[in-house]
């Protein structure tokens, strides 16, 4: 055998096996490609079958459009708001009426308050009493939506409402869409502006007496965008208040009416233990007290069993909420020292009512302040209404010789109200009529700073004087018409701590009762 022939024998032997090996090797590797070119394809199909699906499911089922079996016997402790809501209610069942006479109809309602306290209710009882339909959808949505859709989705709703004519679009979280800053991380400033804008030129371009009426949601409605609230969009304000001990009996009957209870169940008593509660708060204290009855083998619920709900209950939602009794004393007297200064020095005010029950911002002085603040006052009536505003803070001093950061709100009103008297209105003899605010949002010390104002040290100076004169002024005023009449302040606290709310008429008659102790000095 000559080397060749080896060579070609140790090829065939060796070399055949090998490149078999190779091509087996080869062909396995090309199935293994094959199926997962396939399997990527197949998830890629998958994928934006999901991606159509998903907008489809914003565009058809965001927006619910539901009949509402709620109406105003649904919603307990806030009779003024439903006596309000039956204007709304008769925009949509006779909208006639309106068009004939050419008057406009409101497009908007905005409905405030903090959450829980029955906004959505509120949507679906209007919606309810006049038998028409509902388009619920949520601000946040809302917004959503628009990122993946575009505009269009603020097209479709007005659509929708236009076709189903007369209805209710309401949209819950609307500060979400209507609010300063963006809600969406993602969305960019610009885009976010422009769903706003669109928003708002659907509702300008929305026939008035169209028979489509917008209620927008909010439970925080220092977040929303001005131009939401601008004439022609949201005309009517709505403010719901937590419910005072009357509100939440009601309400509480209400939500009993669906549970077997004791004939002897003490709703007054039920009211009593729950002060600072709202509507939503309730109803869970009562299907848990249903819940506590049923497991003890019960067929009804006693009074035993919503005191235990009302434990449990409380430790779930923490018991800061609910006010405490020495809370409830420092409210009544803070509440009281407002009303009693605010009667007794003849504020200029729409007094009402006078309760505990936090109403947001300002409690019991809400009424007190005129409505229309471009109404003109005289300066003798601002310094009645600053020392009613000083009339908790002062009352607070009397009663408890100290002090708390309850009157945060109203030290801050009457300071920028005082600073205006001086800066803007003329109204200090010292600065005379010299304007020393740029506007009426701009204190002077902010003018300064932005180099917008000129005004000397001097000057400054002589506002402050001036501010601080008249706020002391008024605030010893305050004290002195809460010493001398401090029989009727007490027995006006001791009835709030009972009631929770005094009206108007009671409140004279405590006046009445207990005649101011001394003179009036000066
Ligand atoms: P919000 O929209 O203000 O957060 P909701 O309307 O969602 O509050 O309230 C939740 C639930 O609480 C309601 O469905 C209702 O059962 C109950 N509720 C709230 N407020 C009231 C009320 N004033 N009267 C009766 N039930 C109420
Ligand atoms: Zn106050």
């Amino acid at each position: 055998m000559n080397w060749e022939e080896t060579l070609i024998k140790a090829l065939i032997w060796f070399g055949v096996p090998i490149f078999l090996l190779l091509l087996a090797a080869l062909g396995l590797w090309f199935g293994l490609l094959r199926k997962m070119l396939k399997k990527a394809e197949a998830d890629f199909k998958k994928n934006s079958e999901e991606q159509i699906s998903f907008v489809k499911y914003f565009r058809e089922n965001k927006a619910k459009l539901v009949s509402s079996k709620y109406s105003f016997k649904d919603v307990g402790g806030i009779p003024e708001i439903l006596e309000s809501l039956k204007e709304i209610n008769d925009f949509l069942t006779d909208p006639e009426k309106y068009k004939e006479i050419g008057a406009r109809i409101p497009k908007g309602v905005l409905i405030y308050g903090d959450s829980g306290t029955g906004k959505t209710l509120l949507a679906k009882a209007i919606a309810g009493e006049a038998g028409v339909k509902v388009f619920s959808i949520s601000g946040s949505a809302f917004t959503e939506m628009l990122v993946g859709v575009g505009s269009s989705r603020t097209n479709d709703l007005f659509e929708m409402g236009r076709k189903n004519a007369p209805c209710i679009i309401f949209i819950d979280e609307f500060d979400a869409l209507g609010s300063k800053r963006s809600p969406v991380a993602f969305m960019g400033e610009r885009e976010y502006q422009q769903t706003v804008d669109q928003f708002l030129a659907e509702m300008d371009g929305f026939e008035n007496n169209s028979g489509v009426i917008i209620i927008a949601a909010t439970n925080r409605p220092d977040a929303l965008d001005e131009a939401a609230k601008r004439r022609g969009r949201f005309d009517r304000q709505i403010k719901v208040p937590r419910p005072d001990k009357a509100g939440r009996e009601e309400i509480l009957r209400i939500h009993f009416r669906k549970v077997k209870h004791d004939p002897k169940f003490d709703f007054e008593k039920a009211a009593a233990l729950t002060p600072g509660l709202v509507g939503a708060d309730l109803e869970s204290f009562a299907n848990e007290a249903a819940i506590i009855a049923a497991r003890k083998g019960k067929k009804q619920v006693e009074m035993v069993d919503f005191e235990e709900a009302e434990d449990k209950a409380m430790a779930g939602l923490g018991r800061n909420r609910k006010i405490s009794p020495k809370e409830k004393r420092l409210l009544a007297h803070h509440e009281a020292g407002h009303t009693i200064v605010a009667k007794k020095s003849g504020a200029p005010a729409n007094f009402h009512k006078v309760t505990i029950i936090a109403h947001g911002e300002a409690s019991g002085l809400t009424s007190l302040y005129p409505e229309d603040e471009s109404g003109h006052l005289s300066k003798e009536e601002f310094l009645k209404l600053i020392a009613a505003l000083l009339g908790g803070y002062a009352e607070e001093l009397i009663a408890f010789n100290d002090m708390t950061n309850g009157a945060c709100n109203d030290i801050e009103k009457t300071t920028l109200l005082v600073r205006e008297m001086v800066c803007a209105w003329g109204m200090s003899e010292e600065i005379g009529p010299v304007n020393y605010s740029k506007s009426n949002n701009l204190l002077p010390m902010e003018s300064l700073a932005e180099k917008s104002v000129v005004c000397s040290e001097a000057t400054l100076q002589k506002i402050d004087n001036e501010v601080n004169k008249i706020v002391f002024s008024a605030f010893e005023k305050a004290k002195q018409i809460l010493i001398e009449n401090s029989a009727a302040t007490d027995e006006l606290a001791k009835r709030l701590i009972e009631k929770e709310t005094v009206f108007n008429e009671e409140v004279d008659a405590i006046l009445k009762d207990y005649p101011p102790q001394t003179e009036k000095k000066s």
